[in-house]
């Protein structure tokens, strides 16, 4: 049984507490690793050798920072194939879409390499008679990043990259149930050349985040999950003074008009509501046809390709669309709210619960389910199911649609399939949803845009990655200058305006 460790000032570190956490084989149910979990004692120590890291890291020219980011760039690269693995190892997703989970992480480390740009703050020369104002942005110092199971290479790097090139030591607390391709990470960044100490990867649960929480010494989390947890950790985060960005959950729409190309569209929804298991923040988890005879045609054709949805290990010869959920707790919770869907009055018209695959009886596989005639009262329309579960929810017009999904508690993303640019352009103008996507069922913004939810899909300021990651991870310093010559000589004592 492997046993995992902390990744502190560059090197290995054992838990001390004894407390550990299993990590699974989402496929066989067995337990593959076990993972320490941290006290507030050690987080404390961990955080002060951060501290200390910072210092010089942060005094370090911008142009150098980036450099090392480069360096891990090309790292992860040159990893890819062991670091997808890793995910899948403990994930469960296929390699294909582990190497995804990959990649959009390696693309915000890309737009990290032009740090210096992204740091550079304002000038204006004459402000007022012989003054000059600039603003600088500064690194905050230690900051944390909290992160959930589902993409286990991607978040910790949109937390690590930005954070790091801009100067700060970063604690990094990934998922208890996926912290392999983390820790990996964190050595790939020390052999580009990351001084020791300016990231540490911590291991654990409630008691580590709190203890990160808790400490005066974090300047700012950044955390990504779910929604209870995200609102728990904004509010703790700020009644201790720090500054907070918390992801949440999501129920996400996608809203099919009349004049859409079907064909494109059902083949969009399987792709986003069952990729990954739909264990995705931005899966598409409510298809919303306008229209009863447009519901009767996406029905029509959806049944045929989720039929054809294949499940199974990543290590499968064969192709697989999907793997299993995380965890049997997981399992049972998806599986629970299918049965209240069916309670409920919904038509379920794929059952996905009495999967089971030869050889892998005791793994976390679901079979797809699809559901028509969703109505909002329905669990499986107000809950975040986080599974492959499509649910169909008929609408009569384009303003009914539109209404459902502003009614909704969760805005991370949504999108609309039509032919119509006008109807497209109102969508996307009107919607309170963080991301929209227009003929495009994910849109999750490449990593020069940024990454952000509304409503109770997230709390606090500012998106992850893009120049809005380097807003959060420093903060404005302005300076108002003046030289003594040719100024008149006495005090001044109203409060200055610039003639
Ligand atoms: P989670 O909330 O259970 O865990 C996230 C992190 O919080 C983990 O590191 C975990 O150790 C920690 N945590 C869990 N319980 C805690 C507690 N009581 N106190 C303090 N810390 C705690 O989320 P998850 O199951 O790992 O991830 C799935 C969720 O994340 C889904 O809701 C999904 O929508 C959401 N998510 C959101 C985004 C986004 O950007 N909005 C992205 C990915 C995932």
């Amino acid at each position: 049984m492997e046993e995992l460790k902390h990744y502190v000032n560059g090197e290995y570190v054992a838990g001390t507490t004894g407390r550990f956490s299993d990590v699974f084989n989402p496929a066989t149910g067995e337990v593959q690793a076990k993972v320490p979990l941290a006290s507030k004692a050690e987080v404390d120590a961990i955080v002060a050798k951060a501290a200390e890291a910072q210092v010089g890291w942060g005094a370090t020219n911008p142009q150098r920072r980036a450099r090392v980011i480069m360096k891990f760039g090309a790292l992860i690269n040159e990893h890819m194939d062991e670091l997808a693995e890793l995910v899948s190892k403990e994930h469960g997703k296929t390699l294909p879409d582990a190497r995804g989970d990959v990649q959009r992480g390696l693309e915000v480390v890309e737009v990290c390499m032009g740090a210096p740009s992204l740091l550079k703050g304002e000038y204006m020369n004459d402000g007022g008679p012989g003054i000059d104002l600039y603003s600088m942005r500064q690194p905050l110092g230690v900051v944390a990043g909290i992160t959930p199971f589902n993409f286990p290479a991607m978040i910790p790097l949109w937390k690590m990259a930005p954070s790091i090139a801009a100067g700060n030591a970063m604690i990094l607390k990934p998922s208890e149930r996926c912290p392999s391709t983390a820790l990996r990470l964190a050595e790939l960044f020390k052999e580009a050349g990351l001084p020791d100490g300016v990231l540490q990867v911590v291991n654990g649960d409630k008691e580590a985040v709190d203890a990160i929480l808790d400490n005066d010494t974090v300047q700012a989390v950044g955390f990504v999950g779910s929604t209870p947890i995200a609102h728990y950790i904004y509010h703790r985060a700020a009644e201790n003074g720090k500054r907070a960005q918390c992801f949440g959950g999501a129920k996400n729409h996608m809203i099919i008009m009349p004049d859409a190309d079907l064909d494109k569209a059902a083949d969009a929804l399987v792709g986003a509501g069952f990729g990954a298991a739909g264990e995705r923040c931005m899966a598409i988890s409510v298809a919303v046809p306008v229209g009863q005879e447009t519901a009767d045609a996406l029905i029509e054709r959806l049944i045929p390709r989720v039929e054809k949805l294949k499940v199974g290990p990543y290590t499968s010869e064969e192709d697989v669309d999907y793997g299993p959920v995380i965890t049997a707790a997981a399992k049972e919770r998806i599986t629970g709210l299918i049965d209240s869907g069916v309670a409920q009055g919904a038509d379920l018209k794929i059952d996905g619960r009495g999967f089971s695959l030869q050889g892998y009886e005791d793994g976390y596989f679901i079979g797809p389910s699809l559901f028509d005639n969703v109505t909002p009262d329905m669990d499986i329309y107000k809950e975040e199911i986080f599974g492959p579960v499509l649910s169909t929810v008929r609408t009569d017009s384009y303003a009914e649609a539109l209404d459902l999904v502003m009614k909704n508690e969760y805005g991370n993303g949504t999108s609309i399939f039509t032919a119509d640019g006008d109807t497209a352009r109102d969508f996307a103008n009107k919607v309170n949803v963080g991301m929209v996507g227009i003929n495009f069922p994910i849109p999750v913004p490449l990593s020069y845009f940024s990454f952000g939810g509304w409503k109770k899909s997230a709390f606090g300021d500012l998106n992850q990655y893009g120049a809005d990651a380097f807003r959060f991870y420093t903060k404005t310093k302005t300076v108002t200058a003046r030289w003594f010559s040719g100024i008149k000589e006495g005090s001044e004592f109203n409060f200055k305006q610039m003639d």
